[in-house]
């Protein structure tokens, strides 16, 4: 690619091109080298979690470094995109919605070195988290299963433990990835998949994308970037991988196979119990010459935001689809970026918050508490929703629960992911004088500012007064 067609594309279309940008705005920390893999990374990461990036040189003695915090910041996912923070959420539904198919290319960056004996205890950097994790853990590797019928692809993130040198125990959800194992399964196949490290910053955050099962997740990468994503096919399976990617993980997951994993600390800020789970086989690994190894710590923002941002745009495009009064959406750090969904209404007819309400619990399994707010409610200011809470919501009138529905069994407070779901009408009554719920204002306030006032100030203390 010559470097012309290379700067047309967005800032986060190429890792090392982004880890750059942070590094020349100082957004990029390198600690002392050689930290241990065993708590001090994730330490160290999450006391620079939302401020700097983390570049780990020789962590555990290891040749490969450790990046973590890539995207730790909604500003820098925007950036990322190329586009306004307040379109970031837009911008994101638009892609999930025009996805972008992918190119496949010869000598890709991905397999400039191959290794068919896997043995991830040596060959990997792989931290160790949290004080109870029941070991090290893959967790920025991108699982792409490869649909065994109908050859279409499935990309999500999920926690991998390296339970052998050859193999991880991987915690797979009631979602996609899932439902391809039980087709291959029906075939009486294994389910083809590669672990992908290291991807450029839009590949992570299509990851995310809440798309119909069906929709491969590396075409809303395309959509981001605005040209097809180059992919490659690994050297042992049918499934295509980002060229550009640091380091592939190439196996199987057989149906019937299990082993105990867990527990890991996860983004609600609690261990995921130990169980019996799903086994990955690896037949290969493959990677740059010298590739760079990325890591999320559990419940930092880095985690919290990569399931915020895909998740919002796809609410908002699902939510405005079949309301017109829906105008945004937000899930708050303090609901874990997935619990906790605000939404803004505006010129909403008789009852129709409740359907707003009833729709969004279902969009995604995640979501068990949603708050409405009007226009004059900043979605984004947890502190302004629950000022509507407190002033317009009234339990007898405008709580919504329902009860025994599926929710995230990574909630403790469920049995085994089922739980109550529970929506607030924190609009004004549509019925209410005009005066009763309008908002207390000062004509002229919005037009000044800290630093004009002190720009324009006199700077005399008052000292005949005192
Ligand atoms: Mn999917």
């Amino acid at each position: 690619m010559s470097e012309r067609e290379i700067t047309k594309l967005p800032p986060g279309a190429d890792l090392r091109g982004w880890l750059r940008r942070l590094a020349d705005s100082g957004r990029l920390t390198t600690p002392q080298a050689g930290l241990d893999l065993r708590f001090e990374v994730a330490a160290t990461a999450n006391v620079l979690d939302g401020t700097a990036a983390t570049f780990f040189r020789a962590p555990g003695g290891s040749d490969t470094p450790v990046v973590s915090g890539l995207l730790s910041q909604r500003d820098w996912m925007a950036e990322s995109m190329g586009v306004p923070t307040a379109e970031v959420a837009r911008a994101f539904g638009a892609a999930s919605e025009h996805p972008i198919d992918w190119v496949e290319v010869p000598d890709p960056a991905c397999q400039q070195v191959v290794t068919r004996d896997v043995d991830l205890t040596t060959q990997l950097p792989i931290p160790t988290h949290n004080e109870h994790d029941s070991g090290a853990y893959i967790t920025a590797g991108l699982l792409i299963a490869r649909n065994p019928v109908i050859g279409q692809q499935n990309v999500s993130i999920h926690r991998l433990q390296v339970t052998a040198p050859d193999k991880l125990g991987v915690l797979l959800l009631p979602r996609h990835t899932l439902a391809f194992l039980d087709e291959s399964a029906a075939a009486g196949v294994a389910l083809e998949i590669a672990i992908v490290i290291g991807v450029d910053p839009l590949t992570l955050m299509a990851s995310q994308a809440i798309v119909p099962l069906g929709v491969d997740e590396l075409t809303v990468s395309g959509a981001l970037r605005g040209e097809p994503l180059p992919v490659t096919r690994c050297v042992t399976n049918e499934v295509r991988v980002p060229a550009d990617a640091e380091i592939v993980l190439e196996g199987r997951i057989e149906a019937a196979e299990r082993a105990p994993e867990g527990p890991f600390g996860e983004f609600p800020q609690y261990y995921g119990e130990r169980a019996e789970r799903h086994v990955v086989t690896l037949d290969a690994i493959t990677t740059r010459e010298k590739p760079i190894f990325h890591t999320i710590v559990g419940g930092g923002l880095e985690h919290l935001l990569l399931g915020a941002l895909p998740r919002e745009a796809t609410f908002l495009v699902e939510l405005q689809r079949r309301f017109a009064c829906v105008r945004d959406v937000h899930l708050s750090r303090g609901g874990t970026c997935r619990y906790h969904l605000y939404v803004q209404v505006a010129g909403h007819k008789p009852g129709e918050v409740t359907n707003v309400i009833l729709s969004a619990l279902s969009v995604h399994y995640d979501v068990k508490h949603v708050v409405v707010v009007d226009a004059d409610v900043d979605v984004h200011d947890p502190m302004e929703v629950e000022w509507a809470v407190a002033t317009r919501f009234q339990a007898k009138r405008d709580l919504l629960v329902v009860n025994t529905a599926q929710g995230s069994k990574l909630d403790p407070s469920t049995v085994d992911g089922v739980g109550s779901k529970l929506g607030m009408d924190a609009t004004s009554p549509l019925d209410a004088s005009e005066m009763k719920f309008l908002r207390i204002r000062v004509p002229g306030q919005e037009d000044l500012t800290v630093d004009g006032i002190r720009e324009a100030a006199d700077n005399t203390p008052p000292v005949d007064y005192f």
